[in-house]
């Protein structure tokens, strides 16, 4: 199963009790739409394997050019895409330069009501942007311990039970394996 399938399962299923743990605790229910939509905007679009010509790359349709020097500048599964909370953040901030580059491209009199349409709306949506930011930041925090508990678990059962046909983490995300990676391997067995 593609590893960006099983990513979005996996959070998909989580997404109830956490609705469910919102509404236990009594959230203001705008709230609980912000976190449960940061949470999956995350999961399907804004994810850790934006690193990777991945299926949340791909998601982005013709908008994915956004991501592509993303996506060369990093290595898949470094610190500055797969840490959490800290490569979220980053993603968020990377973002940015596409609506700058825009603003700076329509003139003074857009940028101008851009800004002012931001300042008179900042203090009424902040909060809810806060949230959807924490609904974000959950979801990529789950990718990363998935993606490491998944290659742990692959690493645990390889020399068990599925000894035959494991594949370790770089050939599930049909990339070529790295020598150091192989000989690790090569030196279990
Ligand atoms: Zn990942």
């Amino acid at each position: 199963m593609p590893m960006g399938t099983t990513h979005r399962r996996l959070n998909t299923a989580i997404s109830v009790p956490l609705a469910a743990g919102a509404l236990w605790l009594k959230w203001d229910s705008g709230y609980i739409v912000s976190l449960l939509a940061g949470f999956h905007f995350a999961t399907y679009f804004m994810n850790p394997d934006l690193d990777l010509n991945s299926l949340g790359y791909k998601s982005w349709g013709w908008l994915r050019f956004i991501w592509w020097p993303y996506q060369k500048m990093l290595a898949h599964r470094c610190f500055l895409s797969h840490f959490p909370v800290i490569s979220t953040i980053l993603r968020i901030i990377y973002l940015l330069w596409f609506p700058a580059v825009l603003l700076l491209l329509l003139g003074t009199s857009v940028r101008a009501a851009a800004w002012e349409t931001l300042f008179d709306w900042f203090p009424v949506l902040g909060p809810y942007l806060v949230v959807f930011i924490l609904g974000m930041i959950f979801s990529d925090t789950l990718h990363a311990i998935f993606d490491t508990s998944s290659t742990e678990l692959k690493t645990f059962f390889r020399g068990t039970r599925r000894r035959g046909n494991s594949r370790n983490f770089f050939a599930h995300h049909q990339q070529e394996t790295p020598g150091w990676a192989n000989r690790r391997r090569a030196g279990r067995r």
